[in-house]
């Protein structure tokens, strides 16, 4: 079975086309400044030069009909057609309270996921927009929806109820829901494996770190805490948010600044983080380049990132009664041997012993502990598209 997985942002999408019998990427791409000048989509087929599409997509529908075209393309392609493609698995960023796991598209889904817009406005839109013109382009296909959310439905109460008046849960939804939930379960579910235990018996701490960061406290397979809130603003600084600031701040700003509210949530999404308080970018290389250099500012931004890390595992080592696992992912989480070793460093105390050794390894499932550390290190290379590929093959099948 063919599964092409979506993942639409606002002007952007990524896209793979896996062939599940044999878990094989056949073909993975990218489209770029979808609706704006200079649209381009860039495909990558093992063994073959990058096929580049230079032409301009006015909206969505015609970046997936031109991903369609370059997948079945004569010489560039790698199906002959379109009907080789089983099923459209969509990565879709909130799903509320209603979904705790992935679901086949419907009309039922689609109303649910529009009243889930007010949650994410960012992100379910383009969502929404990419599913919309997948089922136009192919309407017998069935399309999966997996959502970043899901995973984290598992939490208690006490861990995702903030406290601020009840009337605000029932009424609006307020509550944390926690994001990057198939990267946690996926990186979890390969480390007990590595690990060669039953996940049942495990507890886990994900580090997803990336340009987007999060922690995740994992119990018996499940999620019990996570780092990220009611929106992905919460918990740790990232590359352009500020994660957790002392509320006040908000008004405090809008005051001093003479700004509104909302060029404040703009602060605190873009302009914020490692970028925010280094000057330099949100890119860790760049900030990691120009900290060997001397500058005070980018060293900062890398020590209160990874000080933010640490302390978040510091908690869900106290919420999950004791750690089995620690794991690094995503971009930084994957490519950094000095992060990693920072936010190891001074762990010992809970039974985590990095081997600097071993550390020093990007992009693959790596244990990296010293043999005498009770708890096992882990760097695992996520792959959100596989674990959606999964989820969709999984739910067509039962249909
Ligand atoms: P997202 O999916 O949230 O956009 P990624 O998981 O792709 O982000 O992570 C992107 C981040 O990973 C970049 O900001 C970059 O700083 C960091 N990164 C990637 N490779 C390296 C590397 N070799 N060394 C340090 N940081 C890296």
């Amino acid at each position: 079975m063919k599964v092409l997985v979506i993942n639409c942002g606002s002007s952007s999408l990524k896209y793979q086309l896996i062939n599940m019998d044999n878990e094989s990427v056949l073909a993975k791409g990218l489209v770029e400044r979808i609706g704006i000048e200079g649209s381009i989509l860039t495909q990558k087929v093992e063994g073959r030069d990058k096929y580049i599409i230079q032409q301009p997509m006015k909206d969505h529908k015609d970046a997936i009909k031109l991903v369609l075209n370059a997948l079945v393309d004569k010489v560039n392609g790698v199906i002959n057609d379109m009907s080789e493609i089983s099923a459209v698995g969509h990565r879709v960023v909130h799903g509320g309270e209603k979904y705790a796991s992935s679901v086949l598209i419907d009309d039922v889904v689609m109303k649910s996921l529009e009243e889930c817009v007010k949650l994410a406005p960012l992100h379910n839109p383009p969502n929404i927009i990419g599913i919309n013109a997948c089922k136009e382009l192919m309407p017998s296909t069935p399309m999966v929806a997996v959502f970043d959310t899901a995973f984290h439905q598992t939490m208690p109460e006490e861990a995702y109820m903030y406290a601020l008046p009840y009337d605000y849960y029932t009424d609006y939804g307020i509550r944390k829901y926690g994001f990057h939930g198939t990267s946690h379960k996926y990186v979890a579910s390969k480390a007990a494996e590595a690990m060669g235990k039953d996940i049942k018996d495990l507890n886990i701490i994900t580090c997803h770190l990336g340009n987007g960061s999060s922690v995740t406290a994992i119990k018996g397979g499940v999620s019990i805490d996570t780092s990220m809130g009611f929106t992905p603003l919460e918990g740790l600084a990232m590359g352009t948010r500020s994660g957790n600031i002392d509320p006040a701040i908000v008004s405090f700003l809008v005051k001093e600044l003479n700004v509104s509210v909302e060029e404040v949530s703009d602060i605190l999404n873009k302009k914020s983080g490692v970028l925010g308080i280094s000057g330099v970018s949100s890119d860790f290389r760049d900030i990691e380049d120009a900290a060997a250099e001397g500058n005070k500012r980018a060293q900062l931004a890398l020590d209160l990132f990874n000080y933010k890390v640490k302390q978040y595992v510091g908690a869900y080592a106290a919420t999950l009664g004791g750690v089995d696992c620690i794991v690094f992912t995503a971009g930084l989480g994957e490519n950094s041997p000095e992060t990693r070793e920072a936010i190891c460093h001074g762990l010992e105390f809970l039974g985590a012993k990095l081997d600097t050794a071993k550390n020093k390894v990007r992009g693959k499932l790596t244990q990296i502990n010293t043999d005498d550390s009770k708890v096992c290190i882990f760097t695992i290379p996520t792959d959100e598209e596989m674990m959606i590929a999964k989820d969709t093959m999984e739910i067509v099948s039962h249909k």
